[in-house]
């Protein structure tokens, strides 16, 4: 979840660079932030400097400075906590007790605790609760044993368990090894001689180098920082692998605020071109892969969280659209079915960052029994890209607030864009869709965004809110939940309209809201008696609709989008969480506790 930036260059000066990746990689993880350099002139030979709270808004120069001048190395670390409380000594990096080793780590070690007590038993002082710190106290042993650096962190990595990546850095012998164990780590070659980055994310040096390497689970690589360009090679645990440099031909897309508040609210209105942006494919490989979907014995459509959401709208689309059963599950869960996967089953994996542990773990299942896996993905050159069989971008650009907003409705588009071609209908999905963009477009204007003001301050003291939904619009109730939970901390449930006189109506009294999610479709008439029967104890109905209905209290008009309708009702649910969250006094980009690129199981 973390993130972390390394850099080398011939000379010093290189903590900047290392602040600068940082600050672009924050949304990853952002409880408190670290950086070490190898000091130039100084008793310790590690120089450390750590804080809690966001990197964003720290002032380069004054790190720098704090640091000292360095020979040229830096590492540092976002960090999203999971073991040991949010605190600075907690905060990566951990340094080893001569003070001449220093790591950064993503991820978790399941088996430290018993290196940790054994490190403690033989005198090592650990000032962490981390589960990291045993990282450089066991490098540290393995050298003081007479191994080399190398040597050292290769027998260190091959005990340790979980996913997990690690940079360490050797202030003695001038070296890093960054160990990928699960956990993305990519190596970027600088355009000066002798300059090298390392990553947990491209967009950590995309600004500098468009040129990776790429480290593969169980390798690690070895950078020097003794002034020449480095000869790097990676170690398979033993075995040297010889590296190529691909070049990504990959824009992150905007990375600023472009003028607005917050990244969420840039977001949102950024869905005016990304709906059409997304399925601007080529349409042969489209075919192609319709062919396959028509062709698998089974189709499992898995995601995370909001993308789970997708995978359960998209088994609707395509029994609507293509009349083609597949089985979305959220990834987590999937374990259960894997005895249907054979060399005829096809996986659609869905994740906005490509690096989704529990998504990862599922095409880990799916691969060595011969499932053929294609990701729809956002971040080019992720690790679900390169372990799938095929991919396709959702091209919806960089999407940095936590609360996704544009990655869901692009992944809606192309999930129904592929269950029209599994129909045979290209061209008719294209239509819609395009429409459906052109809709949105209109949409979202200051008017729009006023009237969606007005019912956040009608919303922002409730303690729970209910949302409903039938068909396709049953999971984008549940959506709709989400986005509403993650940006105003609201308890908010979405479930089957069906379901409310199932157990949740009992929760319905005077003033208690309800969203109920309506398209103009056969389950319209259903939806407005349950809309009915909420109103009828009390409850506070808020219809988004294209049209207005009596029993509506507060009407939120969305486009009449057919097929497309996912897309037009969560939008405005987006636009009600970023203004509750700023009503409620939280910041609508990074809620607490959670944390973008979600690598942890
Ligand atoms: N497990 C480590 C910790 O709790 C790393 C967490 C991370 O990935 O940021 O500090």
């Amino acid at each position: 979840m973390c993130g972390i930036v390394a850099y080398i260059r011939k000379g010093s000066g290189a903590s900047s660079r290392v602040i600068e990746g940082l600050k672009k990689l924050e949304y990853r993880g952002y409880d408190s932030w670290g950086i070490a350099t190898v000091a130039e002139e100084s008793s310790a030979p590690v120089a450390v400097v750590k804080k809690v709270g966001k990197i964003g808004s720290v002032d380069s120069s004054r790190v720098s400075r704090a640091l000292g001048r360095d020979r040229g190395v830096a590492i540092g670390h976002t960090r999203w906590a999971t073991h040991g409380g949010i605190t600075q000594k907690n905060a990566h990096p951990h340094v080893d007790c001569s003070g001449r080793l220093a790591v950064v780590h993503n991820g978790i070690i399941e088996n430290y605790q018993g290196f940790r007590d054994r490190l403690i038993k033989r005198g090592h002082r650990l000032l962490s609760e981390t589960d990291t710190e045993i990282i450089p106290h066991l490098v540290e042993e393995g050298m003081s044993a007479g191994r080399s650096f190398r040597d050292a962190v290769l027998e260190v990595s091959r005990q340790l368990e979980g996913r997990s990546a690690f940079v360490l850095m050797d202030a003695g012998s001038g070296q890093i090894a960054a160990v990928r164990l699960g956990a993305p780590l990519i190596v970027g070659v600088g355009k000066e001689p002798g300059e090298m980055y390392v990553s947990s994310d491209i967009a950590g040096f995309l600004d500098y180098t468009n040129r990776v390497m790429y480290i593969d689970d169980g390798q690690a690589a070895f950078l020097h920082f003794d002034g020449t360009r480095p000869k790097f090679f990676e170690i398979a645990f033993g075995e040297s692998v010889y590296k190529r440099i691909v070049t990504v031909d990959w824009k992150r897309g905007e990375v600023g605020k472009s003028g607005y508040d917050h990244f969420l609210m840039k977001e949102i209105m950024e869905q005016k071109h990304t709906i059409a942006d997304a399925i601007n494919q080529d349409d042969k490989r489209i075919l192609e892969i319709a062919g396959s979907i028509r062709h698998a014995s089974v189709v499992f459509l898995v995601g995370s969280g909001t993308a789970g959401r997708v995978c359960a709208a998209g088994e609707y689309l395509f029994s609507t659209i293509a009349k083609k059963h597949v089985n979305a599950e959220v990834a987590s869960e999937f374990r259960n079915y894997k005895h249907y996967l054979t060399n005829k089953a096809l996986m659609i994996a869905i994740s906005q960052s490509g690096e989704t542990t529990d998504v990862l773990e599922v095409i880990d299942i799916a691969k060595p029994r011969g499932a053929k896996v294609l990701s729809l993905l956002n971040v080019f050159g992720s690790t679900m890209m390169r372990m799938s069989d095929d991919f396709l971008m959702i091209n919806a650009g960089a999407e940095h607030a936590v609360a996704s907003t544009k990655a869901t409705t692009a992944q809606l588009s192309l999930v129904t864009l592929l269950a029209y071609a599994t129909a045979g209908r290209l061209d008719e999905g294209k239509r819609l869709l395009l429409n459906a963009a052109a809709q949105v477009n209109d949409m979202l204007n200051p008017r729009y965004e006023e009237y969606i003001k007005k019912l956040a301050r009608k919303l922002k003291n409730k303690h729970d809110i209910m949302i409903i939904g039938r068909g396709v619009n049953y999971p984008m109730a549940e959506e709709a939940a989400i986005k509403l939970t993650e940006t105003s901390y609201i308890h908010a449930h979405g479930f089957a309209g069906g379901e409310l006189k199932h157990g949740p109506l009992a929760l319905v009294e005077k003033g208690t809201p309800c969203i109920a999610l309506i398209a103009n479709d056969d389950t319209k008439a259903e939806m407005l008696s349950n809309a009915i029967e909420v109103k009828a104890r009390g409850g506070y109905v808020i219809g988004v609709s294209p049209e207005n209905n009596k029993i509506f209290d507060y009407w939120i008009r969305v486009p009449d989008a057919g097929n497309a309708s996912p897309i037009a009702n969560i939008i405005p649910i987006q636009m009600l969480g970023y203004h509750l969250a700023l009503l409620r006094g939280i910041n609508p980009d990074y809620p607490r506790n959670l944390a973008k690129s979600v690598t942890v199981k």
